[in-house]
């Protein structure tokens, strides 16, 4: 039996890795770890260390802990005080931030995409709806979470903007592991919704390519189940003592 995708264990990302090439560079080594995590290979909450990953690249510590140090700024990776660096585990409050984030962005995107439609070849974004249609058919999971999530990444990249290319892969990698953590199902996107974005953005109708990724945003948020549990905070908690201290020296 195929294993979930919760049951896979931050060996078969590196596992994932080593089929790679020897003796990368940082930008491909933080590629390659960024492609596990959109591929559900690293579980939120998984320690690395230093030691498998310079194995698994070939390459030296040094260069690894320059990827840490990067991948960290991002919230990626977080690195704690004892030196053990984990994959991010993000938290519902924390996911919910994100996807506030990405109604922010994404509709401004479809709406770039939608004005400069003319000049856009689709060919590869079709195929790639094409993709989604057939793991979807097959029943093939694992794909399906994957490809729905690089279809975001896709519409980005065409925008040919860097700044929010490198903002949407960091958003998207850390929404990937809220997804392992807190979606309902791991169906990925909502059926036929990206295509009738991508209608949308064909038609030049930046309005509705856009009023149609804010529902499909809402829809992704809904399936993550962000309100099932009361999110508390420690910075809550210190100001609920905050308060209590402060009624207390009153009476
Ligand atoms: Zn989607």
């Amino acid at each position: 039996m195929m294993p979930t995708v919760a049951q896979r264990s931050v060996s078969d990302g590196i596992s994932c890795m080593r089929k790679s090439q020897r003796g990368q560079s940082e930008q491909s080594i933080q590629t390659r770890l960024l492609q596990a995590i959109f591929e559900q290979r690293m579980p939120p909450g998984a320690r690395l260390t230093e030691e498998a990953l310079a194995s698994a690249f070939d390459v030296s510590r040094t260069t690894i802990r320059q990827v840490i140090a990067r991948l960290s700024q991002d919230g990626i990776l977080v690195k704690l005080p004892n030196g053990a660096t984990h994959v991010a585990s993000p938290s519902r409050h924390e996911a919910q931030q994100l996807m506030v984030v990405r109604r922010m962005i994404e509709p401004e995107i479809v709406k770039i995409l939608a004005s400069k439609a003319a000049d856009i070849c689709f060919d590869e974004l079709s195929a790639h709806l094409n993709d989604e249609d057939r793991a979807r058919r097959d029943g093939d999971r694992g794909s399906l979470v994957r490809l729905t999530g690089e279809f975001h990444l896709h519409l980005v990249r065409l925008t040919g903007n860097q700044v929010l290319i490198r903002l949407m892969t960091e958003l998207q990698a850390l929404v990937c592991l809220a997804i392992l953590l807190y979606a309902n199902g791991d169906d990925g996107c909502p059926v036929q919704e990206h295509r009738r974005i991508v209608t949308a953005i064909k038609k030049q109708d930046g309005a509705s390519a856009a009023n149609l990724m804010l529902s499909h945003l809402e829809h992704i948020e809904r399936d993550l189940k962000l309100d099932e549990k009361p999110v508390l905070h420690i910075s809550e908690a210190l100001t609920w003592l905050g308060q209590r201290e402060a009624s207390l020296a009153r009476s």
